[in-house]
Protein backbone atom coordinates (compact mmCIF):
# COMPACT_ATOMS: atom_id res chain seq x y z
CA UNK A 1 0.00 0.00 0.00
CA UNK A 2 1.71 3.50 -0.56
CA UNK A 3 -0.74 5.90 1.09
CA UNK A 4 -1.26 9.99 0.17
CA UNK A 5 -2.25 12.40 3.28
CA UNK A 6 -4.51 14.99 1.89
CA UNK A 7 -4.31 18.50 3.32
CA UNK A 8 -6.39 20.74 3.05
CA UNK A 9 -6.27 24.37 4.46
CA UNK A 10 -8.07 28.21 4.47
CA UNK A 11 -11.43 29.02 2.55
CA UNK A 12 -10.30 27.54 -0.97
CA UNK A 13 -8.29 24.81 -0.06
CA UNK A 14 -10.95 23.23 1.80
CA UNK A 15 -14.07 24.49 -0.77
CA UNK A 16 -11.80 22.69 -3.16
CA UNK A 17 -10.86 20.01 -0.78
CA UNK A 18 -14.63 18.89 -0.27
CA UNK A 19 -15.69 19.21 -3.69
CA UNK A 20 -12.38 17.14 -4.28
CA UNK A 21 -13.77 14.47 -2.02
CA UNK A 22 -17.47 14.54 -3.04
CA UNK A 23 -15.87 13.70 -6.85
CA UNK A 24 -13.92 11.35 -5.64
CA UNK A 25 -16.21 9.32 -3.26
CA UNK A 26 -18.51 9.40 -6.18
CA UNK A 27 -15.80 7.94 -8.52
CA UNK A 28 -15.27 5.00 -5.69
CA UNK A 29 -18.81 4.02 -4.96
CA UNK A 30 -18.64 5.73 -1.72
CA UNK A 31 -21.59 7.46 -0.19
CA UNK A 32 -21.56 9.78 2.33
CA UNK A 33 -21.65 7.69 5.03
CA UNK A 34 -18.46 6.02 3.83
CA UNK A 35 -20.15 2.79 2.80
CA UNK A 36 -19.32 1.68 -0.45
CA UNK A 37 -22.40 0.94 -2.46
CA UNK A 38 -20.33 0.32 -6.00
CA UNK A 39 -20.45 -1.62 -8.81
CA UNK A 40 -16.94 -2.55 -9.90
CA UNK A 41 -13.70 -4.42 -8.01
CA UNK A 42 -11.44 -1.52 -9.80
CA UNK A 43 -12.98 1.33 -7.62
CA UNK A 44 -12.01 -0.44 -4.58
CA UNK A 45 -8.25 -2.05 -5.44
CA UNK A 46 -6.59 1.12 -4.77
CA UNK A 47 -8.65 2.77 -2.51
CA UNK A 48 -6.46 2.97 0.14
CA UNK A 49 -4.45 5.25 -1.40
CA UNK A 50 -6.16 8.20 -0.57
CA UNK A 51 -8.94 6.22 2.02
CA UNK A 52 -8.48 4.43 5.77
CA UNK A 53 -10.49 1.42 6.05
CA UNK A 54 -12.47 2.07 9.65
CA UNK A 55 -14.43 -0.21 11.97
CA UNK A 56 -17.77 -1.66 10.38
CA UNK A 57 -16.43 -1.23 6.71
CA UNK A 58 -16.52 2.46 6.45
CA UNK A 59 -13.97 4.10 4.17
CA UNK A 60 -12.93 7.45 5.56
CA UNK A 61 -10.64 9.91 3.96
CA UNK A 62 -7.19 10.21 4.79
CA UNK A 63 -7.42 14.10 5.15
CA UNK A 64 -6.54 16.97 7.69
CA UNK A 65 -8.29 20.15 6.88
CA UNK A 66 -7.04 23.32 8.34
CA UNK A 67 -8.62 26.98 8.71
CA UNK A 68 -7.64 29.86 10.57
CA UNK A 69 -11.66 30.65 11.16
CA UNK A 70 -13.99 28.02 11.79
CA UNK A 71 -16.67 29.40 9.18
CA UNK A 72 -15.46 27.30 6.06
CA UNK A 73 -14.77 24.12 8.20
CA UNK A 74 -18.75 24.09 9.36
CA UNK A 75 -19.79 24.58 5.88
CA UNK A 76 -17.52 21.48 5.44
CA UNK A 77 -18.74 19.89 7.92
CA UNK A 78 -22.70 20.50 7.07
CA UNK A 79 -22.20 20.17 3.67
CA UNK A 80 -23.22 16.50 1.69
CA UNK A 81 -20.13 14.33 2.82
CA UNK A 82 -19.26 16.55 6.15
CA UNK A 83 -19.77 13.48 8.05
CA UNK A 84 -17.48 11.75 6.17
CA UNK A 85 -14.13 12.73 7.19
CA UNK A 86 -12.81 12.13 10.86
CA UNK A 87 -14.03 14.34 13.22
CA UNK A 88 -10.55 14.88 15.30
CA UNK A 89 -8.71 15.55 11.79
CA UNK A 90 -10.67 19.21 11.67
CA UNK A 91 -8.34 21.64 13.15
CA UNK A 92 -9.27 25.35 13.21
CA UNK A 93 -8.40 28.93 15.18
CA UNK A 94 -10.76 31.94 15.68
CA UNK A 95 -8.40 34.57 14.97
CA UNK A 96 -8.30 34.34 10.88
CA UNK A 97 -5.21 35.85 8.77
CA UNK A 98 -6.57 39.10 7.26
CA UNK A 99 -5.53 37.65 3.49
CA UNK A 100 -1.90 38.62 5.40
CA UNK A 101 0.62 35.58 4.56
CA UNK A 102 2.39 37.15 7.29
CA UNK A 103 0.12 35.88 9.69
CA UNK A 104 -0.71 32.66 8.34
CA UNK A 105 2.91 31.71 8.11
CA UNK A 106 4.58 33.43 11.10
CA UNK A 107 2.37 34.50 13.31
CA UNK A 108 -1.15 33.05 13.56
CA UNK A 109 -0.77 30.33 11.68
CA UNK A 110 2.51 29.38 13.60
CA UNK A 111 0.59 29.34 16.72
CA UNK A 112 -1.99 26.63 15.63
CA UNK A 113 0.63 24.94 13.48
CA UNK A 114 2.09 22.36 16.21
CA UNK A 115 -2.10 20.80 16.13
CA UNK A 116 -2.17 20.31 12.64
CA UNK A 117 1.12 18.51 12.86
CA UNK A 118 -0.19 16.27 15.38
CA UNK A 119 -3.09 14.93 13.47
CA UNK A 120 -0.45 14.60 10.14
CA UNK A 121 2.03 12.65 12.22
CA UNK A 122 -1.06 10.44 13.59
CA UNK A 123 -2.52 9.72 9.99
CA UNK A 124 1.68 9.05 8.67
CA UNK A 125 1.99 6.51 11.37
CA UNK A 126 -1.02 4.58 10.94
CA UNK A 127 0.39 4.22 6.99
CA UNK A 128 1.45 0.76 6.07
CA UNK A 129 3.98 3.06 3.31
CA UNK A 130 2.97 6.95 3.10
CA UNK A 131 4.21 7.96 -0.50
CA UNK A 132 3.52 11.57 -0.03
CA UNK A 133 1.19 14.23 0.75
CA UNK A 134 -1.49 16.64 -1.29
CA UNK A 135 -2.07 19.58 -0.29
CA UNK A 136 -5.06 22.12 -1.51
CA UNK A 137 -5.25 25.63 -1.10
CA UNK A 138 -4.73 29.09 -2.75
CA UNK A 139 -2.15 31.60 -2.29
CA UNK A 140 -3.73 34.61 -3.00
CA UNK A 141 -5.24 34.55 0.78
CA UNK A 142 -3.08 34.00 4.44
CA UNK A 143 -3.99 30.97 5.56
CA UNK A 144 -4.26 28.74 2.42
CA UNK A 145 -1.34 30.92 1.37
CA UNK A 146 1.38 31.76 4.31
CA UNK A 147 0.33 29.12 6.32
CA UNK A 148 0.05 26.28 4.00
CA UNK A 149 3.39 26.73 2.93
CA UNK A 150 4.66 26.80 6.79
CA UNK A 151 2.71 23.49 6.91
CA UNK A 152 4.51 22.12 3.69
CA UNK A 153 8.14 23.60 5.27
CA UNK A 154 7.22 21.39 8.31
CA UNK A 155 6.57 18.55 6.20
CA UNK A 156 9.47 18.36 4.45
CA UNK A 157 11.58 18.88 7.52
CA UNK A 158 9.95 15.85 9.28
CA UNK A 159 9.33 13.58 6.19
CA UNK A 160 11.96 15.08 3.98
CA UNK A 161 12.03 11.61 1.48
CA UNK A 162 8.07 11.53 0.91
CA UNK A 163 6.76 13.37 -1.97
CA UNK A 164 4.82 16.62 -2.29
CA UNK A 165 1.97 17.43 -4.35
CA UNK A 166 0.00 20.87 -4.48
CA UNK A 167 -2.82 21.90 -6.07
CA UNK A 168 -2.37 25.63 -5.70
CA UNK A 169 -4.74 28.47 -6.71
CA UNK A 170 -3.01 30.96 -8.26
CA UNK A 171 -5.30 34.95 -8.00
CA UNK A 172 -6.71 36.81 -10.80
CA UNK A 173 -8.10 40.37 -10.32
CA UNK A 174 -10.75 38.96 -12.40
CA UNK A 175 -12.25 36.91 -9.40
CA UNK A 176 -10.85 38.75 -6.47
CA UNK A 177 -10.58 42.15 -5.20
CA UNK A 178 -7.90 42.08 -2.56
CA UNK A 179 -4.97 44.15 -3.77
CA UNK A 180 -1.93 42.44 -1.40
CA UNK A 181 -2.76 38.88 -3.42
CA UNK A 182 0.08 39.00 -5.36
CA UNK A 183 2.50 39.73 -2.52
CA UNK A 184 0.68 36.32 -1.03
CA UNK A 185 1.60 34.64 -3.58
CA UNK A 186 4.98 35.24 -4.43
CA UNK A 187 6.17 35.20 -1.24
CA UNK A 188 4.15 31.23 -1.42
CA UNK A 189 6.49 30.77 -4.91
CA UNK A 190 9.18 31.22 -3.06
CA UNK A 191 8.59 28.37 -0.38
CA UNK A 192 6.69 26.09 -3.22
CA UNK A 193 10.00 26.14 -5.41
CA UNK A 194 11.60 25.09 -2.52
CA UNK A 195 9.77 22.65 -0.47
CA UNK A 196 7.40 21.37 -3.07
CA UNK A 197 8.13 18.47 -5.49
CA UNK A 198 4.99 18.91 -8.02
CA UNK A 199 2.37 21.72 -8.18
CA UNK A 200 -0.57 21.80 -10.12
CA UNK A 201 -1.23 25.34 -10.85
CA UNK A 202 -5.02 26.33 -10.86
CA UNK A 203 -5.01 29.98 -11.77
CA UNK A 204 -8.53 31.71 -11.37
CA UNK A 205 -7.50 33.87 -14.30
CA UNK A 206 -7.71 30.96 -16.27
CA UNK A 207 -11.07 29.26 -14.79
CA UNK A 208 -12.79 32.59 -14.93
CA UNK A 209 -11.90 32.74 -18.73
CA UNK A 210 -13.26 29.41 -19.39
CA UNK A 211 -16.26 29.60 -17.53
CA UNK A 212 -16.79 33.08 -19.05
CA UNK A 213 -15.85 32.42 -22.59
CA UNK A 214 -16.17 28.79 -23.30
CA UNK A 215 -19.14 28.08 -20.84
CA UNK A 216 -20.63 30.96 -21.34
CA UNK A 217 -21.59 31.84 -17.50
CA UNK A 218 -22.08 35.52 -17.30
CA UNK A 219 -20.92 36.07 -13.97
CA UNK A 220 -18.89 32.69 -12.62
CA UNK A 221 -18.99 32.08 -9.40
CA UNK A 222 -16.24 30.08 -6.92
CA UNK A 223 -18.67 26.85 -7.80
CA UNK A 224 -18.36 27.20 -11.23
CA UNK A 225 -14.47 27.90 -10.94
CA UNK A 226 -14.66 24.66 -8.59
CA UNK A 227 -16.48 22.41 -10.77
CA UNK A 228 -13.47 23.23 -13.24
CA UNK A 229 -11.32 22.52 -10.19
CA UNK A 230 -12.45 19.11 -9.16
CA UNK A 231 -13.04 17.77 -12.79
CA UNK A 232 -9.48 18.44 -12.91
CA UNK A 233 -8.33 17.09 -9.93
CA UNK A 234 -10.25 13.91 -10.35
CA UNK A 235 -8.06 13.43 -13.60
CA UNK A 236 -4.94 14.41 -12.26
CA UNK A 237 -4.88 12.04 -9.52
CA UNK A 238 -6.95 9.34 -11.51
CA UNK A 239 -3.50 7.36 -12.12
CA UNK A 240 -2.93 7.39 -8.51
CA UNK A 241 -6.15 5.80 -7.65
CA UNK A 242 -6.68 3.25 -10.41
CA UNK A 243 -5.06 0.07 -11.51
CA UNK A 244 -2.04 1.25 -14.23
CA UNK A 245 0.77 1.92 -15.36
CA UNK A 246 1.73 5.32 -16.00
CA UNK A 247 2.20 8.21 -13.44
CA UNK A 248 0.98 5.04 -10.91
CA UNK A 249 2.52 6.98 -7.97
CA UNK A 250 3.66 10.60 -7.09
CA UNK A 251 7.09 9.93 -7.57
CA UNK A 252 6.56 8.48 -10.82
CA UNK A 253 5.17 11.16 -12.05
CA UNK A 254 7.10 13.95 -10.95
CA UNK A 255 10.21 11.15 -13.00
CA UNK A 256 8.42 11.65 -16.09
CA UNK A 257 7.65 15.33 -16.03
CA UNK A 258 10.44 16.93 -13.79
CA UNK A 259 13.40 17.58 -15.89
CA UNK A 260 15.11 20.02 -13.46
CA UNK A 261 13.89 20.08 -10.05
CA UNK A 262 12.90 23.71 -9.41
CA UNK A 263 10.48 23.29 -12.87
CA UNK A 264 7.45 21.61 -11.50
CA UNK A 265 4.76 23.84 -12.21
CA UNK A 266 2.67 22.19 -14.06
CA UNK A 267 -0.15 23.66 -16.71
CA UNK A 268 -3.18 20.99 -16.45
CA UNK A 269 -5.69 20.97 -19.12
CA UNK A 270 -9.10 18.67 -19.26
CA UNK A 271 -11.63 17.97 -21.92
CA UNK A 272 -14.65 18.12 -22.23
CA UNK A 273 -15.48 21.36 -20.40
CA UNK A 274 -18.73 20.91 -18.59
CA UNK A 275 -20.67 23.39 -16.50
CA UNK A 276 -22.25 22.76 -12.91
CA UNK A 277 -25.64 20.43 -13.85
CA UNK A 278 -25.13 20.43 -17.49
CA UNK A 279 -25.50 17.08 -19.05
CA UNK A 280 -22.67 17.02 -22.14
CA UNK A 281 -24.36 16.46 -25.03
CA UNK A 282 -22.73 14.03 -26.57
CA UNK A 283 -19.92 11.81 -26.50
CA UNK A 284 -16.48 12.96 -28.02
CA UNK A 285 -14.29 11.41 -30.26
CA UNK A 286 -10.62 10.34 -29.20
CA UNK A 287 -9.77 12.40 -32.24
CA UNK A 288 -12.12 15.32 -30.49
CA UNK A 289 -10.43 14.85 -27.43
CA UNK A 290 -7.38 15.27 -28.00
CA UNK A 291 -7.70 18.23 -30.30
CA UNK A 292 -9.56 20.01 -27.12
CA UNK A 293 -7.20 18.72 -24.40
CA UNK A 294 -3.74 20.14 -25.94
CA UNK A 295 -6.16 23.70 -26.73
CA UNK A 296 -5.03 26.48 -24.73
CA UNK A 297 -8.54 27.52 -24.14
CA UNK A 298 -8.74 24.12 -21.94
CA UNK A 299 -5.90 25.05 -20.11
CA UNK A 300 -6.48 25.85 -16.23
CA UNK A 301 -3.78 28.17 -16.65
CA UNK A 302 -3.56 31.67 -18.08
CA UNK A 303 -0.34 30.61 -20.27
CA UNK A 304 -0.67 29.81 -24.53
CA UNK A 305 1.38 26.75 -24.85
CA UNK A 306 2.22 27.79 -28.56
CA UNK A 307 4.03 31.05 -26.63
CA UNK A 308 6.42 28.33 -25.50
CA UNK A 309 7.74 24.54 -25.43
CA UNK A 310 6.90 21.41 -23.70
CA UNK A 311 9.52 20.04 -21.66
CA UNK A 312 7.10 16.78 -21.49
CA UNK A 313 3.94 16.23 -20.90
CA UNK A 314 1.49 13.59 -20.59
CA UNK A 315 -2.56 12.80 -20.91
CA UNK A 316 -4.34 10.21 -19.28
CA UNK A 317 -7.82 9.39 -21.33
CA UNK A 318 -10.71 7.84 -19.76
CA UNK A 319 -13.37 5.61 -20.42
CA UNK A 320 -14.27 2.93 -22.96
CA UNK A 321 -11.69 3.26 -26.03
CA UNK A 322 -9.12 1.85 -27.98
CA UNK A 323 -5.74 2.24 -26.92
CA UNK A 324 -3.95 2.44 -30.53
CA UNK A 325 -6.35 5.17 -30.91
CA UNK A 326 -5.25 7.09 -27.87
CA UNK A 327 -1.44 6.73 -29.05
CA UNK A 328 -2.04 7.23 -32.88
CA UNK A 329 -3.71 10.54 -32.08
CA UNK A 330 -1.19 11.52 -29.49
CA UNK A 331 1.62 10.55 -32.18
CA UNK A 332 -0.38 13.05 -34.38
CA UNK A 333 -0.44 16.05 -32.49
CA UNK A 334 3.71 15.72 -31.83
CA UNK A 335 4.55 15.36 -35.37
CA UNK A 336 2.42 18.33 -36.65
CA UNK A 337 2.99 20.62 -33.82
CA UNK A 338 6.92 19.18 -33.40
CA UNK A 339 8.58 22.81 -33.02
CA UNK A 340 6.35 22.87 -29.43
CA UNK A 341 8.39 20.30 -27.88
CA UNK A 342 11.87 20.63 -27.02
CA UNK A 343 13.92 18.16 -29.42
CA UNK A 344 16.39 17.70 -26.72
CA UNK A 345 14.40 15.29 -24.62
CA UNK A 346 13.07 12.49 -26.41
CA UNK A 347 9.35 10.42 -25.75
CA UNK A 348 8.91 13.31 -23.87
CA UNK A 349 4.95 12.78 -24.26
CA UNK A 350 3.40 9.55 -22.10
CA UNK A 351 -0.12 8.84 -22.49
CA UNK A 352 -2.46 5.87 -20.96
CA UNK A 353 -6.57 4.59 -20.88
CA UNK A 354 -8.08 3.88 -17.38
CA UNK A 355 -11.03 2.52 -18.27
CA UNK A 356 -13.37 4.37 -15.49
CA UNK A 357 -14.74 7.73 -16.40
CA UNK A 358 -15.43 10.17 -14.18
CA UNK A 359 -19.14 10.57 -13.01
CA UNK A 360 -21.21 11.92 -16.32
CA UNK A 361 -19.29 11.18 -19.15
CA UNK A 362 -18.45 8.55 -21.17
CA UNK A 363 -14.86 9.79 -21.99
CA UNK A 364 -12.95 12.65 -21.05
CA UNK A 365 -9.22 13.44 -21.19
CA UNK A 366 -6.58 15.38 -18.17
CA UNK A 367 -3.73 16.28 -19.55
CA UNK A 368 -0.47 17.50 -17.24
CA UNK A 369 1.86 19.75 -19.24
CA UNK A 370 5.84 21.03 -17.99
CA UNK A 371 5.64 24.18 -20.48
CA UNK A 372 7.99 26.70 -20.62
CA UNK A 373 4.82 29.23 -21.19
CA UNK A 374 4.11 29.08 -17.53
CA UNK A 375 6.09 31.66 -17.31
CA UNK A 376 3.10 33.93 -18.71
CA UNK A 377 1.57 33.51 -15.48
CA UNK A 378 4.55 34.03 -13.44
CA UNK A 379 5.34 37.42 -15.48
CA UNK A 380 1.90 38.48 -14.46
CA UNK A 381 2.40 37.88 -11.07
CA UNK A 382 5.41 39.10 -10.91
CA UNK A 383 4.48 42.84 -12.34
CA UNK A 384 1.54 43.17 -10.42
CA UNK A 385 4.00 42.21 -7.22
CA UNK A 386 6.84 45.18 -8.12
CA UNK A 387 4.19 47.58 -9.06
CA UNK A 388 3.67 48.11 -5.59
CA UNK A 389 6.30 46.97 -4.12
CA UNK A 390 8.82 49.34 -5.70
CA UNK A 391 6.64 51.61 -3.57
CA UNK A 392 6.29 49.70 -0.50
CA UNK A 393 2.64 49.86 -0.45
CA UNK A 394 1.12 47.63 2.00
CA UNK A 395 4.23 46.53 3.03
CA UNK A 396 3.27 47.32 6.83
CA UNK A 397 0.71 45.00 7.01
CA UNK A 398 3.87 42.63 6.81
CA UNK A 399 6.67 43.96 8.49
CA UNK A 400 3.95 44.76 11.30
CA UNK A 401 3.70 40.83 11.91
CA UNK A 402 7.66 40.83 12.33
CA UNK A 403 8.53 39.99 8.10
CA UNK A 404 11.45 41.72 6.75
CA UNK A 405 11.57 43.44 3.73
CA UNK A 406 14.71 40.84 2.57
CA UNK A 407 12.24 38.09 2.48
CA UNK A 408 10.06 40.31 -0.12
CA UNK A 409 13.10 41.14 -2.42
CA UNK A 410 14.04 37.36 -1.92
CA UNK A 411 10.76 36.43 -3.23
CA UNK A 412 10.80 38.91 -5.85
CA UNK A 413 14.28 37.73 -7.41
CA UNK A 414 13.27 33.49 -7.12
CA UNK A 415 10.55 34.15 -9.14
CA UNK A 416 12.49 36.14 -11.40
CA UNK A 417 14.99 33.40 -11.65
CA UNK A 418 12.10 30.87 -11.96
CA UNK A 419 11.02 33.36 -14.99
CA UNK A 420 14.54 33.08 -16.63
CA UNK A 421 14.86 29.12 -16.60
CA UNK A 422 12.03 28.83 -18.54
CA UNK A 423 13.09 30.79 -20.98
CA UNK A 424 16.65 29.70 -21.05
CA UNK A 425 15.38 25.62 -21.54
CA UNK A 426 12.64 27.68 -23.94
CA UNK A 427 15.77 28.58 -25.80
CA UNK A 428 18.01 25.49 -25.57
CA UNK A 429 18.94 23.59 -28.78
CA UNK A 430 19.88 20.02 -29.01
CA UNK A 431 22.82 22.48 -30.62
CA UNK A 432 25.98 20.79 -29.36
CA UNK A 433 27.71 24.28 -28.30
CA UNK A 434 24.61 24.87 -26.14
CA UNK A 435 25.22 21.81 -24.44
CA UNK A 436 28.42 22.43 -23.46
CA UNK A 437 27.38 25.76 -22.25
CA UNK A 438 25.02 24.17 -20.42
CA UNK A 439 27.51 21.79 -18.78
CA UNK A 440 29.30 24.67 -17.79
CA UNK A 441 26.86 26.45 -15.74
CA UNK A 442 25.59 22.79 -14.74
CA UNK A 443 28.68 22.73 -12.51
CA UNK A 444 28.63 26.15 -11.38
CA UNK A 445 25.79 25.01 -9.83
CA UNK A 446 27.46 22.22 -8.30
P1 LIG B 1 -7.45 32.04 3.25
O1 LIG B 1 -8.71 31.49 3.85
O2 LIG B 1 -6.78 33.03 4.14
O3 LIG B 1 -6.53 30.96 2.80
O4 LIG B 1 -7.85 32.89 1.97
P2 LIG B 1 -8.65 32.47 0.66
O5 LIG B 1 -8.55 31.01 0.42
O6 LIG B 1 -10.01 33.08 0.70
O7 LIG B 1 -7.72 33.20 -0.41
C1 LIG B 1 -8.10 34.21 -1.26
C2 LIG B 1 -7.77 33.80 -2.66
O8 LIG B 1 -8.39 32.56 -2.94
C3 LIG B 1 -8.32 34.75 -3.69
O9 LIG B 1 -7.41 34.75 -4.80
C4 LIG B 1 -9.65 34.15 -4.08
O10 LIG B 1 -10.02 34.53 -5.38
C5 LIG B 1 -9.35 32.68 -3.98
N1 LIG B 1 -10.49 31.85 -3.58
C6 LIG B 1 -11.15 31.86 -2.39
N2 LIG B 1 -12.09 30.90 -2.36
C7 LIG B 1 -12.03 30.25 -3.56
C8 LIG B 1 -12.72 29.15 -4.13
O11 LIG B 1 -13.59 28.54 -3.54
N3 LIG B 1 -12.34 28.77 -5.40
C9 LIG B 1 -11.37 29.42 -6.09
N4 LIG B 1 -11.09 28.98 -7.32
N5 LIG B 1 -10.69 30.45 -5.58
C10 LIG B 1 -11.00 30.86 -4.33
Amino acid sequence: MREILHIQGGQCGNQIGAKFWEVVCAEHGIDPTGRYTGDSELQLERVNVYYNEASGGRYVPRAVLMDLEPGTMDSVRSGLYGQIFRPDNFVFGQSGAGNNWAKGHYTEGAELIDSVLDVVRKEAENCDCLQGFQVCHSLGGGTGSGMGTLLISKIREEYPDRMMMTFSVFPSPKVSDTVVEPYNATLSVHQLVENADECMVLDNEALYDICFRTLKLTTPSFGDLNHLISATMSGVTCCLRFPGQLNSDLRKLAVNLIPFPRLHFFMVGFAPLTSRGSQQYRALTVPELTQQMWDSKNMMCAADPRHGRYLTASAMFRGKMSTKEVDDQMMNVQNKNSSYFVEWIPNNVKSTVCDIPPTGLKMASTFIGNSTSIQEMFRRVSEQFTAMFRRKAFLHWYTGEGMDEMEFTEAESNMNDLVSEYQQYQDATADEDEYEDEQGEYEEEM
